[in-house]
């Protein structure tokens, strides 16, 4: 019996890659397209691919390699097979190259790039625009040859055929190019080195890739690419072609509009979760209203089918309201080691302080991320907590102790009822307040606010008994006698 997953018949796993040119950080489209290649892939059980296409020498630098694999490995994109590097790969560019002119679908062509410029600028004067014309792939035989012995520098150029490109793009549809708009490409320099569309097919053919998802800026290379494949012989891959991303003012998102590097998300306290949530929103739905998603959510629901044509729009707010979503709903455990470094590095705390007392600080960040929009307004909010002494701010003081003299009594009224309630829980501290301000006839928020201000400094803060749990019966009291005091 043949072994049935033997046969050619077995469906292919969808191979999909993403291939950044290292020259500059991850920037929030690159990690936009590899994180739907890395869905699609994970949704359809395929494989993902990681390229760096550093055949520009010039612009390529190992320091923007390095930031490309921090960037994914911060989201938690990884690969699942070794890291390809094109230039590692010029010997079979230049091999699938010479095989398009040994299989007759390139020719030599022995023009100068001083002699095409002089034509090109000819052209230009005419007002027309320049394309090859074809000389060379209309030289004898016997003269190309005598070119050849003779050592002539030659470039590979690929014969475009008449007809029409056509593909089922996932994002667009059906697009069709008339061959008579593209030009005979050079696909080896004279040099011998290729192309970018030739280096780009060899290598997808080489790595098996199944479908290309890149920027929908690449679409004017698809043509030329799809007749390569076809005259190597290869399979031609499905194509998505990803929608361009614009600022709020629909302008085409640059650094004018802000941060564009996910590491300065990253320094943000942005949380990978939610910048991966707000990244897929970048030109695919998941259908309804439907917004906040975990990654296996994420993984579960992508398909080609939410994938949409017009320009994302880059929307930081929307970022920022996604990450206190995700702040929210983050299990406890996997927030605390990623707000403590913050804390530390805030100079508010340290490491061993905060894992003395676990149940206290797993509390107090529970409370604080309810009103945070990222880490860095925990670690603000904070501060009342893990310091001796707090600083009143100016703004709480003007708004709550407008009259000090009153504010002052309020507080001692207060003060006395904490200090004599029989019990330092949330709800014998209610009691105790709300009782007295019955006692007075005063609304409850006339002792909450100006309390909370002796308390925090601050005009915003959890609610008034979980603080005064938080800081424990001696560090409350004492707090409420400086207030006093600075108010008299
Ligand atoms: N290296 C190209 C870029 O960074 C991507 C090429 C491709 O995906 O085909 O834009």
């Amino acid at each position: 019996m043949p072994d049935p997953s033997a046969t050619s018949d077995a469906p292919v796993r969808p191979r999909l890659r993403f291939a950044p040119s290292p020259t500059g950080y991850l920037h929030v489209g690159g990690a936009r397209t590899a994180l739907f290649n890395w869905l699609y892939a994970r949704h359809t059980g395929g494989q993902f691919l990681l390229r760096i296409e550093d055949t520009d020498r010039a612009r390529s630098t190992e320091a923007s390699t390095r930031a490309i694999f921090e960037g994914l490995q911060w989201l938690g994109l990884t690969w699942d097979e070794e890291v390809v590097y094109q230039g590692a790969n010029l010997e079979r560019h230049r091999r699938d190259g010479e095989r398009l002119l040994a299989a007759g679908a390139a020719y030599r062509c022995f023009c100068t790039p001083e002699e095409l410029d002089e034509r090109r600028a000819a052209a230009e004067a005419r007002r027309e625009t320049f394309r090859y014309d074809r000389r060379c792939d209309r030289l004898p035989v016997d003269d190309v040859e005598r070119r050849v012995a003779a050592g002539m520098p030659y470039a590979i150029r690929f014969r475009v055929p008449a007809g029409t490109i056509e593909w089922d793009d996932l994002v667009h549809g059906r697009i069709a190019f008339p061959n008579k708009d593209i030009e005979d490409f050079v696909v080896l320099r004279s040099d011998a080195t290729p192309v970018y569309n030739m280096a780009v097919v060899s290598d997808d053919i080489a790595m098996r890739v199944t479908l290309v998802m890149r920027g929908d800026d690449h679409i004017s290379n698809t043509p030329k690419q799809i007749l390569l494949y076809r005259a190597l012989g290869a399979d031609v891959p499905g194509f998505a072609h990803l929608p361009m991303i614009h600022g709020t003012d629909g302008k085409k998102l640059s650094k004018r509009h802000g941060a564009t590097a996910v590491a300065d998300y990253q320094g943000q306290g942005i949380l990978p979760t939610a910048m991966l949530n707000f990244l897929a929103l970048l030109g695919w739905s998941p259908g309804g209203d439907r917004e906040i998603m975990t990654l296996p959510e994420m993984v579960e629901l992508f398909g080609p089918g939410g994938l949409q044509r017009k320009a994302a729009v880059f929307d930081p707010q929307k970022l920022e309201w996604m990450n206190g979503q995700h702040l929210s709903m983050m299990p406890l455990g996997e927030l605390l080691p990623r707000v403590t470094p913050a804390l530390v590095r805030a100079g508010l705390t340290t490491a061993d302080a905060l894992a003395a007392q676990p149940e206290w600080y797993a509390a107090l960040v529970d409370l604080l991320r309810v009103r945070a929009r990222t880490i860095n307004d925990i670690v603000r909010q904070a501060e009342p907590y893990l310091c001796e002494t707090i600083t009143y701010d100016p703004e709480a003081v003007a708004k709550q102790w407008k009259d000090p003299a009153a504010s002052a009594a309020l507080l001692e009224a207060s003060r006395d009822a904490l200090a004599a309630s029989p019990s330092w829980t949330p709800e014998a501290l209610e009691s105790a307040l709300r009782a007295l301000a019955e006692s007075r006839a005063i609304a409850a928020g006339k002792l909450f606010q100006p309390l909370r201000v002796a308390l925090t400094g601050l005009t915003v803060s959890p609610g008034i008994f979980d603080v005064l749990v938080l800081l424990g019966r001696d560090r409350a009291l004492s707090r409420i006698d400086a207030a006093i005091r600075h108010l008299r």
